[in-house]
């Protein structure tokens, strides 16, 4: 994908560093990873607060599937997203609940290991590596691949064809996958929305879908 590294430049430039995931915790973030499947960030953030102090992957294996569940309530679809997030910690414990633990292992192995747990796809599986567990995946999303078209990407039709793709085409560098994602997601909300909002975008020189006002 010949000039990837250059938009990532662009829109550094036009939108600064974005400092991904936000979250206090490595465990925070892996919570919000599958919290916020189907969701707004905003709705993450509120279930988030609902632990206080309690945010922890021992306190979510102590407590039933019907307490989490209330707790994480304003995230949306919460009954199965407590079962998603109880099946989660249940992986976590293999590691004794220890971020640095599982950044030992081999990322193919963990995304492999990820990948089987309820409820963890591979754009869930890719956050959690990538920002939490500091493994090269790129992050591929919905805004991902509708920025890179209208750009006028050839995509590959699967998941990880578009994954590795972008992987092929930029430094493996786990920080230059982390704000090039969420530049993608700070672009695709400002600019590239569903209805593109072209006028001023950063990008517009180089893309085959703008609008012209
Ligand atoms: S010019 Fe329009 S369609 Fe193209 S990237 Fe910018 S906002 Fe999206």
């Amino acid at each position: 994908m010949k000039g990837l590294l250059e938009i990532y430049n662009t829109l550094l430039n036009a939108y600064g560093q974005r400092h991904w995931w936000p979250a206090k915790t490595p465990f925070e973030m892996m919570l919000g990873a599958i919290l916020t499947q189907n969701t707004t960030w905003m709705n993450v953030e509120k279930a988030i607060r609902n632990f206080g102090e309690l945010l922890s992957p021992e306190f979510i294996s102590s407590i039933s599937n019907d307490e989490l569940a209330q707790l994480i309530r304003p995230s949306g679809y919460y009954n199965q997203k407590a079962i998603k997030l109880k099946a989660f910690t249940q992986w976590f414990e293999r590691y004794s609940y220890d971020v640095e633990k599982a950044i030992q292992m081999n990322g193919q192995f963990l995304r492999t290991e990820l990948l089987a747990v309820k409820g963890v796809g591979c754009e869930t599986a890719d956050s959690i590596l990538l920002y939490a567990l500091n493994k090269p995946f790129f992050v591929v999303d919905t805004y991902t691949k509708r920025i890179l078209y209208r750009l006028g990407y050839d995509l590959p039709n699967t998941y990880d064809g578009l994954r590795l793709k972008i992987e092929e085409s930029i430094p493996s560098d786990i920080y230059l996958y982390g704000e090039f994602h969420a530049l993608f997601v700070e672009h695709g909300k400002r600019h590239c929305k569903k209805t593109p909002s072209c006028q001023a975008c950063p990008v517009d020189a180089v893309c085959k879908k703008r609008i012209f006002v």
